[in-house]
């Protein structure tokens, strides 16, 4: 029985974001610390912080990511791999002061430098901020990738070769990307297909290092690549994963996190369904 939950907005401040998952009655949440596309944003006030803390214990949401900006890629040249080493420490730094206890981070993007280079690049970085955060008490889950183009992560073998590089650290783990995993050729539409998916997370990872989950259907086929969220059972995958991962024992602490588009059904016809689906597959 995974966490049910959705991205929420922070607009307004921190804490605004909880009150809205609370509303949708959500037990798990993720938000952005900042506009995703901008590097750094401003840091929440001290009563700010406070208030988030206060609005989660008052709540129903066990448990929080953040989602780091989405200009990150510590695989980059030196200029950007710089500014994003700082700008994930920031975010640890703010996931600290306000008790969140993981970051999900995209792996980045070769930009046309052998993969394995790039790989390496983003190995040294995250050794970098792993050290100079280690008394912080936040996981980097780095998440499974569609497979377009340059981006790094969509192969479990190129995620495997950096936690090991790193030598397991205890702080790395891996959000588990339906959406994504469907499009990198993970075919996980029949009961088969889930189950033969989450065995392989559990191979390479260890289900105890697969901190979160993402959810959407996706509306590119299977191996296609292409990274385009739809309403659950809206699109190519259908409904026959996500209620077995909502119902799975394997995730009861995990957080399952609707990342589907927000007009239509919105927020509240997803986690509807997540919940009409839990238990009754
Ligand atoms: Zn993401
Ligand atoms: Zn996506």
């Amino acid at each position: 029985m995974a966490l049910i939950g959705a991205h929420v907005s922070a607009s307004g401040g921190v804490h605004r974001a909880v009150e809205r998952a609370s509303a949708l009655g959500c037990e798990a949440m993720q938000f952005f610390t900042h506009n995703p596309l901008q590097w750094n944003g401003r840091a929440p006030s001290s009563l700010e912080t406070e208030s988030f803390r206060r609005a989660l214990l008052a709540s129903g949401v066990r448990k929080v990511t953040v989602h780091a900006s989405y200009l990150i890629n510590l695989a980059g040249d030196d200029h950007v791999r710089n500014t994003s080493v700082g700008a994930v420490k920031n975010e640890i730094e703010l996931c600290c002061s306000l008790g969140v206890d993981s970051l999900v981070l995209h792996p980045g993007s070769s930009k046309g430098s052998p993969r394995r280079y790039a790989l390496d690049r983003l190995v040294s970085a995250l050794e970098h901020i792993l050290s100079a955060t280690e008394d912080k008490n936040v996981s980097i889950l780095l998440e499974t990738m569609a497979g377009q183009g340059d981006v790094l992560g969509s192969s479990f073998d190129e995620l495997e070769y950096v936690l090991d590089a790193l030598g397991w650290d205890r702080r790395l783990g891996v959000c588990a990307d339906m959406c994504h995993m469907f499009g990198a050729g993970f075919d996980v539409r029949s009961e088969g297909g889930y189950l033969r998916t989450v065995l392989n997370l559990k191979k390479r990872f260890g289900l105890d290092r697969v901190g979160c989950w993402h959810l959407s259907d996706s509306k590119g086929t299977a191996g296609s690549g292409t990274d385009r969220h739809e309403h659950i059972g809206e699109g190519e995958i259908g409904v026959i994963p996500f209620g077995m991962l909502v119902s799975d024992e394997r995730f009861a602490d995990t957080p399952a996190i609707l990342e589907t588009p927000k007009e239509g059904i919105g927020d509240e016809g997803n986690l509807a369904l997540l919940r009409k689906l839990r238990g009754s597959l």
